[in-house]
């Protein structure tokens, strides 16, 4: 699947037409990688995430990238995970496919997404990992004319596990 393409990285450098946050309801900011984004954009970002009146666990809202390099933001809001049972596993999926498809009614080609929930939401990566790539394959699969998809990990452990569980 030439189209993805898996890098260690900190989201908020990259060049793309979006990236994705891995929000909270409120959508007014955070820790992780929500801080880092917002921390990076500036405040306009949290201006125009303030009119948006928060997103529910699963679903995913758009903003402009301010000045990050990337052009727009989807924000999603993945599940804390509880013991898997809980849903957590049909949310993750939502996020990853609400934010491809947002993308797409947005005209944009190019988009990056962190490792939703794997933070402070406490989703194993293990677990995670083949739900996202599961979304993202079969998105890849139906857009033909979508350009990339770009998984970022945060560090080297998690950029070796997603790589040993591409291939598989
Ligand atoms: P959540 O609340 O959804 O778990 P976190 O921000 O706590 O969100 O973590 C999600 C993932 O984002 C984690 O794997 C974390 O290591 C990663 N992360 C944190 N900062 C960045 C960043 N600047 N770029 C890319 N990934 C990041």
């Amino acid at each position: 699947m030439d189209r993805l393409e898996i890098v260690e990285a900190d989201i908020t450098t990259l060049d793309v037409d979006a990236i994705v946050n891995a929000a909270n309801t409120s959508l007014l900011g955070g820790g992780g990688v929500d801080g880092a984004i917002h921390r990076a954009a500036g405040k306009e970002l949290l201006a125009e995430c303030r009119m948006l009146n928060g997103c529910r666990t699963g679903e995913a809202k758009i903003t402009k990238g301010y000045n990050l390099k990337a052009r727009h933001v989807i924000h999603t809001v993945g599940p804390v995970y509880s013991n898997g049972r809980q849903g957590e596993p049909e949310l993750l999926a939502a996020c990853y496919r609400n934010s491809l498809v947002l993308a797409v009614e947005n005209g944009l080609k190019t988009i990056a997404f962190p490792l939703i929930s794997t933070g402070v939401y406490g989703y194993p990566l293990e677990e995670a990992t083949p739900i996202a790539l599961r979304e993202i394959k079969a998105f890849l699969e139906t857009h033909p004319d979508f350009e990339r998809v770009i998984v970022a990990c945060f560090s080297r452990k998690a950029y070796d596990l997603y790589m040993q569980l591409t291939m598989e």
